[in-house]
C-alpha cells in the first residue's frame, strides 16, 4: 500500500499517515461562513483538500472514506448581513451555500460525503455546552456560557510557542464576563431580531468554535483521523476546537493529524478590497477564466507556501491545458502512474505532480497523462473551453475568415457562396447564425470536429 505521509501542525513534523481504522478514514475540513460569495483565498483549502480526499480515495478506496466539511450558518457577519439587506437569514444562507456548490464544482471539487449545516446540530452544541459545564470547564456567567481556557493545561498546544504573538494578531475580546481574556463564548444571548434557540441559559446561540466540536463529534465521535482548514484558523478556532472537544471526551486525542494551508495573495500583495485586488471565484469564471486554469494554478503552489495568484500564471496554465487537452483527447487512461501518486503522497507534492505531467506530456505518454489528470481533477469531461473559442487557435482564425468571407459574399448578393460556407461550417459541427444586423456567428456544437475545418 502507498505510504502517505503529511506535515502534521500538531507535531511540527511530516509524518506517515496511518489511519485509526483502514476502513473508516475520516476527514474533517472547516467550512465557509456563507454570508457572501467565495473568494479566490476561500477556494484554496477547497482545492487542497480535495486533493487529499482524491488520495485517500486512491489509497483507502472510495468506500472506507468519509470528507465532512461543514457550513457555518449562524454567525454574526451573517446577522449583519440580514441586517443591512433586509433579507431573511436562511435566504441568505440558502443562495449562498448553492453559488458555494457551484463555484466549487467548477472547480472540479467533489462534494465532501457529509455538509453538515450547524443550524441542524444546535441540541449537540447545547448538550456538549452542559458537559463542559459540569466537567467544571465551562462556567455561566450574564447569560454567557464561557469555556475556562485555566481549566484546560493543554491550552495552546497547537499553536505552541507562538501563542503570544498570535494572541496579539488575533485581537482576543476582553469583556467583563469573562475570568481570562482567552476564555471564549460556548454560547451567548440573543437579543431582538438576532436568531436564537432555547437553552438552560436563555435564549441564544452558540459561539462558532463549538459548532465543529459539536459537528466533529456527531459524525467522527471522539478520534478521528484528519483536521484540516487554512492556517488562518489555527488560532483561536482550532486551538478552541482541540480544548472543547478534549475537555469534554477525556482521554481522547480528536484529530490524528492537522494540515493547513497557507494563504494566497495577488500578484504579490494580500487580497483586500480596500487594494482593489480582491475577487470572487464567480468574478474569474465570469471574466473567461475556465474553473480547470484556476485549478492548476492553485495546484502549481505547494500548500504549505504561501500562494501568489498572478496574471501570468493563469496564461501559462491556459496554454498548457490547450496543449494537453489536444494530446489527450483520443486517449483512454491506463493506470495511474505511479511518480504521479508518490508525489501526491509525499505532503500533497502537487507542484512534482504537474511537473511530472509535463514529463509525460514530453514523451508523448497520453494514456499516462489523461489518468495522472484525472486523479488531479483536470480534464473534466464537462470542460470545453479548451475548444477553438481560443483566440490563439487555429480553427478559430480560420472560421474567423470564413464568417468575413460569408459576410462579404452576403453583401455582395452571392448567396450561392453564402450557402456554401455555412455547410462546410456546419459539417465541421458549427452552426452559423445571423444576428439582427446581419452579421454571422459561430456556435460551437457537439459535433465540432476542428480537423474538418479547410
Ligand atoms: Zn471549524
Amino acid at each position: 500500500m502507498t505510504k502517505i505521509r503529511l506535515h502534521n501542525s500538531r507535531t511540527r513534523r511530516k509524518e506517515e499517515f496511518r489511519p485509526l481504522e483502514k476502513k473508516n478514514v475520516r476527514m474533517y475540513v472547516c467550512g465557509p461562513t456563507v454570508y457572501d460569495r467565495a473568494h479566490l483565498g476561500n477556494a484554496r483549502p477547497v482545492v487542497v483538500f480535495d486533493i487529499l480526499f482524491r488520495l485517500l480515495r486512491e489509497v483507502f478506496g472510495a468506500d472506507y472514506v468519509t470528507y465532512a466539511r461543514n457550513f457555518t450558518d449562524i454567525d454574526d457577519k451573517i446577522n449583519a448581513r440580514s441586517v443591512a439587506t433586509g433579507r431573511t437569514i436562511s435566504s441568505i444562507t440558502e443562495e449562498t451555500i448553492t453559488w458555494y456548490l457551484e463555484d466549487m464544482r467548477a472547480l472540479s471539487a467533489l462534494n465532501p460525503n457529509l455538509m453538515p449545516r450547524a443550524t441542524l446540530y444546535v441540541l449537540q452544541m447545547i448538550e456538549m455546552s452542559k458537559d463542559l459545564i459540569e466537567k467544571g470547564h465551562a462556567y455561566v456567567e450574564q447569560g454567557h456560557v464561557l469555556f475556562d481556557v485555566n481549566s484546560c493545561p493543554d491550552y495552546g498546544v497547537l499553536s505552541g510557542r507562538a501563542l503570544e504573538d498570535m494572541i496579539a494578531g488575533a485581537r482576543v475580546e476582553i469583556a467583563p464576563y469573562k475570568r481570562n481574556p482567552l476564555d471564549f463564548v460556548l454560547w451567548k444571548p440573543s437579543i431582538d431580531e438576532t436568531p436564537g434557540w432555547d437553552s438552560p441559559w436563555g435564549f441564544g446561540r452558540p459561539g462558532w468554535h463549538i459548532e465543529c466540536s459539536a459537528m466533529v463529534q456527531e459524525h467522527f465521535g471522539e478520534n478521528f483521523d484528519i483536521h484540516g482548514g487554512g492556517n488562518d484558523l489555527i488560532f483561536p478556532h482550532h486551538e478552541n476546537e482541540i480544548a472543547q472537544s478534549k475537555c469534554a471526551n477525556p482521554g481522547s486525542t480528536f484529530a490524528q493529524f492537522w494540515i493547513h494551508n497557507e494563504m494566497l495573495q495577488v500578484e504579490g500583495k494580500k487580497m483586500s478590497k480596500s487594494l482593489g485586488n480582491f475577487f470572487t471565484v464567480r468574478d474569474l469564471l465570469n471574466d473567461g477564466t475556465p474553473g480547470e486554469v484556476v485549478r492548476f494554478v492553485l495546484l502549481s503552489t505547494h500548500y504549505g507556501k504561501p500562494m501568489d495568484w498572478t496574471q501570468k500564471k493563469a496564461r501559462e496554465a491556459t496554454l498548457t491545458l490547450l496543449k494537453w487537452h489536444k494530446m489527450v483527447k483520443n486517449a483512454s487512461p491506463a493506470l495511474l502512474d505511479d511518480e504521479i501518486l508518490q508525489c501526491v503522497a509525499n505532503d500533497l507534492n502537487t507542484p512534482g505532480a504537474l511537473a511530472r505531467m509535463h514529463e509525460l506530456a514530453k514523451a508523448g505518454s497520453v494514456d499516462l497523462l489523461l489518468r495522472a489528470g484525472q486523479f488531479l481533477g483536470l480534464f473534466s469531461p464537462n470542460e470545453h473551453w479548451w475548444l477553438p473559442e481560443e483566440p490563439d487557435s487555429e480553427a478559430k482564425v480560420k472560421i474567423e475568415a470564413l464568417l468575413v468571407s460569408r459576410n462579404k459574399a452576403k453583401v455582395d448578393g452571392n448567396f450561392l457562396k453564402a450557402d456554401l460556407i455555412r455547410t462546410q461550417l456546419k459539417d465541421a459541427g458549427v452552426e452559423v447564425v445571423d444576428d439582427a444586423g446581419g452579421l454571422s456567428r459561430a456556435i460551437f456544437t457537439d459535433a465540432f470536429d476542428p480537423g474538418k475545418i479547410k
